[in-house]
């Protein structure tokens, strides 16, 4: 059993060397007796920003929820598994099945109840680790239950082309919203604009302005912002928001390798002067939703008008670098890790 082990508590920007790849040669494919576990093969990783957060020493141990790992222990994320075996009624072998799993070939989970089972398979499987999984729903949730918005609002995104950002952009189109988004290079920017059908975009690196970058996108201001960098960025919105706009805090990648030393928002008060209501969010707060949720997005996958940009690497052995990588933006779309097709 192939794995990928978290090598020991990250501070500043995590490297490959934070994690080591090994085998693990005492595997048995079955459940052991008396376990109502399921035992799984890992099909699709996901790679999430969040993953940085449990690397540090304190991490931020919402409920469990974002636990530090422990060194010399298996990475942990989410991924698009197979049920090989089960001791547990609700689920045979055969099933497949996504929800929280080792970053390795095969995986003994021991809370299966936890566990979403995929029904729908007209569709590429490696969308359950993306746009059918906890990013799309982050995505629903934060746009629609959190940021509240009309027809005609003025929606701004930032890490637009990302595994969040790309879906949010669509959804605000088809809210018949103006959009538009912000990325690191100009093929991500020519993606939300002709892929996403953004209204328009800009590379953030290319402004040393940020806040005249956004008077020039939002001349009368800005209804919703739907935040997953903050920094620099945020306190440039924070200057452009519209009275009684809405901010959904769902994350701040750009804060994540210095989160005990963030970097200064200084324009808060803003939020008094325009009665801006900012909200942060955490989406396993919404599962209750995810049903919901595949009825409104399955549709429109089907009807081609949602459409998603992966970035694939393949073999668990690219798990670190394409981790690794998203901090510094190499990801082009939701970064998914193929351990095994089937
Ligand atoms: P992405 O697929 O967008 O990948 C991360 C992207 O962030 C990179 O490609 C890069 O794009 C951008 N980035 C990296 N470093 C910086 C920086 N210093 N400044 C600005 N941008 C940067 O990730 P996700 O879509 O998975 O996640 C987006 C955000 O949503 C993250 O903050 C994540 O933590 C958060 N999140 C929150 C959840 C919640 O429940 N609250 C759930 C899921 C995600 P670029 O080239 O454009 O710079």
């Amino acid at each position: 059993n192939k794995q990928v082990i978290f090598r020991d508590y990250v501070s500043g920007f995590p490297k490959e060397s934070d994690m080591y790849i090994t085998t693990d040669k005492t595997l048995h494919l079955k459940v052991p007796e008396a376990s109502n576990g399921v035992l799984v093969k890992n099909l699709y990783l996901s790679s999430d920003p969040y993953m940085r957060l449990r690397m540090q020493k304190h991490g931020v141990d919402l409920d469990g929820f974002l636990a530090s790992y422990t060194p010399g222990s298996v990475l942990s994320g989410y991924g698009v598994c197979k049920v090989v075996d089960s001791g547990h009624p609700d689920f045979k072998r055969g099933e497949l099945v996504w929800g929280i799993t080792g970053w390795e070939e095969y995986t003994l989970i021991t809370s299966p109840e936890a566990l979403f089972k995929i029904q729908h398979t007209d569709v590429p499987l490696s969308y359950y680790a993306g746009l059918l999984g906890m990013p799309g729903l982050t995505a629903y949730v934060g746009f629609y239950e959190i940021c509240t918005p009309k027809k005609g609002e003025k929606v701004f995104v930032s890490a637009a082309s990302g595994a969040v950002g790309q879906v949010v952009g669509q959804f605000a189109k088809l809210m018949g919203c103006y959009i538009v988004g912000s990325a690191g290079s100009k093929e991500k920017v020519d993606l939300l604009k002709n892929k996403f059908g953004f209204d328009d975009a800009f590379n953030y690196k290319e402004e040393h302005d940020l806040d005249a970058a956004l008077k020039r996108y939002f001349p009368e201001g800005i209804d919703i912002y739907f935040e997953n960098v903050g920094g620099k960025m945020l306190d440039a919105v924070l200057l452009n928001m519209k009275i009684h706009g809405r901010i959904a805090m769902c994350g701040m990648i750009s804060q994540y390798n210095n989160i005990h030393e963030p970097e200064g928002v200084t324009n808060l008060i803003y939020l008094i002067y325009n009665r801006v209501r900012m909200q942060g969010f955490e989406v396993f707060d919404y599962y209750h939703l995810y049903s919901k949720f595949l009825e409104t997005v399955l549709p429109y996958i089907r009807e081609r008008k949602i459409t998603y940009v992966e970035d694939i690497t393949e073999g668990l052995e690219s798990g670190p670098a394409a981790l690794v990588g998203l901090f510094s933006g190499l990801n082009i779309g939701k970064r998914v890790v193929v351990v095994a097709r089937e």
